[in-house]
C-alpha cells in the first residue's frame, strides 16, 4: 500500500489532533531514516500506523491480547500500554504487513525494549520529538536526534521514565528492561 492509502485508512480512526501528530511522526521518522541509513518506506509505514490502536476499545484490545497470545502482562495496564502491541496486530491482520521489523517498531513504540533495532529507535524517537510535541526538554532531545541515534534514544527513554516516576505512575517491565539495556551498553562503551 502507498502512503496516501495508509493515511486515508487511519484518518477516520482517530481525532484530528492525533492525525496531525501522526503526520509529524511520519515526517520526522523519514528524516531520521534518511540520516541513519534505514529503509525510508518502512519508517514511513511504521510511523503512519504506530498509533492506529490508540482509540480502540479497551475490552476489545484485552480480548486480542488473550486470543492472539500477546504479552499477558498487558492485561490491566490500560490503553496506553495496549495500543502498541494491538497496533502491530492490526497492521498484520488488517493491512497484511508481515515484516517483523516493521511490526516490532509499532509493537514497542511506547515502552521500547532491550535490544531495539535501528527502526524501532527511529520510531520511538520520532514519536517523542515530532514538531507538534511541546514539553520542557524537547528541544534538547531534537538536537540529540540530529547528532546520534543511540544518545537520542537514551535521552528519550530516560525522559519518559523520569516523567513516570515524577507523576507516580507504574513502569511497565519492558520499559525497565529497555532502560537497563541502554545503560549497560553505555557502560560497556565507557
Ligand atoms: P503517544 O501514543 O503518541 O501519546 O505516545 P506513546 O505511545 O509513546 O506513549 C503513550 C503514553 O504511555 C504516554 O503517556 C507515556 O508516558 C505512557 N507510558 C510509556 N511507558 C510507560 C510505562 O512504562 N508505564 C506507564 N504507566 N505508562 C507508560
Ligand atoms: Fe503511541
Ligand atoms: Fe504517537
Amino acid at each position: 500500500m502507498e502512503r496516501e492509502q495508509y493515511l486515508a485508512a487511519i484518518k477516520p480512526r482517530m481525532p484530528e489532533k492525533r492525525y496531525i501528530h501522526t503526520i509529524g511522526v511520519m515526517e520526522t521518522a523519514i528524516a531520521l531514516a534518511q540520516k541513519y541509513g534505514e529503509d525510508v518506506k518502512k519508517a514511513e509505514t511504521a510511523a503512519i500506523l504506530h498509533d492506529i490502536a490508540k482509540y480502540a476499545d479497551i475490552e476489545w484490545m484485552e480480548r486480542i491480547v488473550r486470543d492472539e497470545h500477546l504479552d499477558s502482562r498487558l492485561i490491566g495496564w490500560g490503553s496506553e500500554l495496549l495500543h502498541g502491541p494491538v497496533g502491530a496486530y492490526i497492521a498484520q491482520s488488517e493491512f497484511g504487513i508481515t515484516d517483523e521489523e516493521l511490526l516490532n517498531a509499532i509493537r514497542f513504540h511506547t515502552t521500547g525494549r532491550a535490544g531495539m533495532s535501528r527502526l524501532e529507535k527511529i520510531i520511538f524517537v520520532a514519536d517523542m520529538i515530532e514538531p507538534n510535541r511541546r514539553f520542557d526538554g524537547v528541544d534538547r532531545l531534537r538536537k540529540k536526534a540530529q547528532k546520534n541515534l543511540d544518545k537520542a534514544i537514551s535521552a528519550c527513554v530516560r525522559h519518559t521514565l523520569a516523567f513516570l516516576i515524577d507523576t507516580k505512575q507504574p513502569i511497565y517491565p519492558l520499559s525497565i528492561e529497555c532502560y537497563n539495556d541502554i545503560m549497560n551498553r553505555e557502560d560497556s562503551e565507557g
